[in-house]
């Protein structure tokens, strides 16, 4: 197939200053949770985003000098001459495929604690440092640190360009130095703060001193936020207006953002598609300069318009290039309704803020690419003739479906329900999480391309229908169900009076059963479904109390960066919040909940409790099944997990189908 003339405009080069960017696509820089720690699974990842078509791919933060740690949080490094040949394994990686290869140049300033060099973190002025209040402070600059952080940049920059960069930024975006030196806050006394330009002249200098270093070869982006947070919700450009007027032509590119970074990185269940644009569309009438933004753009479509409106030259991705690395490639073979789109819920994100390698739902093989030699578009032939029956349709029984159906299996899944998906499709229907459906919509589509995978819908299947089938191998994806025994993180035991009519499980409330009011949602679970579920049961007009052990709601989206708008919109929906609280006692009509620290016992009255716990797999088919015929089970059959869990449990089974596993470890180390 071929490119629909329409998104012509997309794949126009674009000059960056001394170099040129064959198309439109960019990746911005973006975190992986691997920096310096991982170089080849790095490298590889982001190979594979040139391959897909990216005009330019960035790396992510890149730190310049020991002063600026992000420890447990893994950025790149350019430290030393070790990092340039490290680094510029990604840039040959880029390279190979033709594009531009960008490097974010960062010095966390505030914004690192410094825990692994033990080095003094430093700030404008002194104050705290670090994330989740550290208990550190940052020493305030004094004119030497200030020459030290541009002799240091400098230095950087050099080993940027010798490591094969073509783009490199000054970073004055987010929570890090340079930006502390932009804010109003800075109200140093010397020509490094108060006025506008006081407050933007370190920047200045560091782009000219950039530009006189490395700028014959490479260009200098600069990364900025062009609305500062207040009390509107973001649309604050006076100051960010008055910066830009100080500094409009002298880097070869923008790439701009917004200070709240829980909407330029927002979910889906808070911040839409395209969400930036009000707060930045001025940019481009007070620059000549190409300039970049992101969006979470997943359609061409919105794509497209970002041009034609003269909102950005060059669209930019983060989150839609790691579900899809190969966007722009399939816009270019005609192939748009095969994009997998990003559902916006930012487990991918969820690695860099555990220090760990990055995640995705939608992509299971992001991150695997060096380490276990997974490509997003490219999966070995079948093995054999052998013929696979699938039982369940979530997300792991899906993705294994689809990935044999490439390898050339011929596949049959079966469903109990009248539709595909399993719980994404059930969550979807809850409030702000419509767009977790797309992981269904691509797998149905996938499978309506593979004449050799079929799918049977309200189809319960049990043994006996099994081994009338006979098919060579069984794989069970049944998916878990959401317990009501209260049995979770706090409880190891079953709260006592559990088994009352009374007490529902959060399914339940995914079933659509109508609940009496008042309710209890209990939740011992920390992810988003229990916030989810009392929204929902109090959008339907019921009253509602969350009551969990943590000392605030859905705890573990601090991960995904929503915890505060979670927390926000259950209050503002008039939830009580009960936190560091558990379920002592259920009785008829009334629960008692005991304060974790003190044991002090308080009686709501409520007509129904939620369980929002844990989950215990349904796996009754898998043990009829086990002895008597070639069985396995996936997803959160096997364990329940997140979304992103399972899709890669069924990509797992499907990748190895036929195959052995690496032993003892069941991937490559980088060492
Ligand atoms: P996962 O996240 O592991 O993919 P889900 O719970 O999302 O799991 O999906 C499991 C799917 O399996 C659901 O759609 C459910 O209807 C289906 N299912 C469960 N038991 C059976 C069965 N015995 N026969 C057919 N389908 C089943
Ligand atoms: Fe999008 Fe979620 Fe994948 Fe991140 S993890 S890229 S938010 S689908």
């Amino acid at each position: 197939m071929t490119r629909d003339p329409r998104f012509d405009v997309l794949f126009e080069p674009v000059p960056i200053g001394p170099v040129v960017t064959k198309n439109r696509f960019y990746q911005v820089p973006h975190c992986t949770g691997m920096g310096y720690r991982r170089p080849q699974s790095v490298a590889a990842l982001r190979g594979v985003k040139a391959e897909g078509g990216w005009g330019t791919v960035c790396t992510e933060y890149c730190s310049i000098h020991p002063s600026s740690d992000d420890e447990p949080f893994p950025s790149a490094s350019l430290w030393d001459d070790g990092d340039v040949s490290a680094l510029g394994l990604t840039a040959e990686a880029i390279h190979e495929h033709g594009a531009l290869a960008g490097v974010e140049l960062w010095h966390g300033g505030p914004g690192s604690s410094n825990f692994y060099s033990r080095e003094t973190p430093l700030g404008p002025m002194g104050g705290p440092a670090g994330h989740h209040n550290q208990p550190v402070q940052t020493k305030a600059m004094d004119k030497q640190d200030i020459r030290n952080l541009k002799r240091w940049h400098l230095e950087a920059a050099v080993r940027a360009q010798r490591a094969g960069f073509d783009i490199i930024y000054v970073y004055a975006a987010h929570w890090y130095l340079l930006n502390h030196f932009l804010r109003p806050s800075n109200v140093r006394s010397d020509e490094y703060g108060g006025s506008v330009e006081n407050r933007a002249r370190l920047l200045k200098e560091l782009i000219i001193e950039t530009k006189e270093a490395v700028g014959d070869q490479c260009a200098v982006a600069v990364r900025l936020p062009v609305s500062t947070n207040g009390p509107d919700g973001n649309q604050n450009t006076e100051d960010p207006r008055a910066m830009f007027e100080f500094l409009g032509e002298l880097p070869d590119l923008w790439d701009v953002t917004v200070q709240d970074y829980s909407m330029e990185m927002g979910t889906s269940r808070f911040i839409p598609e395209a969400s930036l644009v009000d707060a930045m569309s001025w940019v481009k009438t007070v620059t000549t300069k190409p300039v970049v933004s992101v969006g979470r753009f997943t359609s061409p479509d919105t794509m497209l318009r970002m041009v034609k409106d003269g909102i950005v030259d060059l669209v930019g991705a983060a989150r839609p290039s790691i579900a899809d690395p190969f966007i722009p490639k399939k816009i270019d073979d005609g192939r748009e309704d095969e994009i997998r789109e990003c559902i916006g819920c930012n487990i991918c994100y969820t690695g860099d803020q555990t220090g760990t390698p990055i995640r995705c739902t939608q992509n299971p093989s992001i991150g695997e690419e060096y380490r276990k030699g997974w490509h997003p578009e490219s999966i070995a032939p079948k093995a054999s003739d052998a013929t696979v029956l699938v039982v369940g349709a979530g997300p792991s029984g899906l993705e294994a479906a689809v990935a044999l159906g490439k390898r050339g299996y011929n596949v049959t899944i079966a469903e109990a329900r009248r539709t595909l998906g399993g719980r994404a499709v059930t969550e979807a229907a809850l409030p702000g999480l419509r767009q977790w459906a797309r992981v269904a919509e691509w797998r149905e589509n996938q499978i309506s391309k593979l004449p050799n995978v079929e799918f049977y819908l309200e189809s319960v299947v049990d043994k006996e229908q099994v081994l009338e089938f006979a098919p060579d191998k069984v794989v069970i994806a049944t998916g878990a169900s959401w317990r009501r025994d209260g049995v979770g993180r706090w409880h190891e035991k079953p709260i006592e009076g559990w088994d009352r009519p009374s007490v529902r499980s959060a399914d339940d409330v995914l079933a659509g059963d109508l609940l009496e009011g008042p309710v209890v949602v209990y939740d011992d679970d920390h992810y988003y479904l229990g916030g989810v579920v009392a929204e929902k049961l109090r959008a339907d007009g019921l009253d509602v109390t969350l009551v969990t052990p943590e000392s605030e709601v859905s705890t573990w989206s601090r991960h995904t960066e929503d915890q505060h708008r979670i927390q926000e919109r259950v209050m503002r929906a008039g939830i009580r919040v009960e936190t560091a609280k558990s379920i002592k006692r259920i009785e008829d009509g009334s629960v008692e909940i005991e304060c974790i620290y003190t044991e002090e016992v308080t009686t709501i009255a409520v007509k129904t409790v939620v369980m929002v716990t844990s989950r215990t797999p349904n796996d009754e088919l898998f043990f009829d099944l086990e002895g008597e015929v070639d069985v396995e089970r996936i997803g959160d059959c096997l364990a329940p997990g997140t979304i992103a869990t399972a899709v890669y449990s069924g990509h797992k089974y499907a990748r190895l189908f036929d195959g052995q596993e690496m032993v003892p470890v069941p991937f490559l180390r980088e060492r």
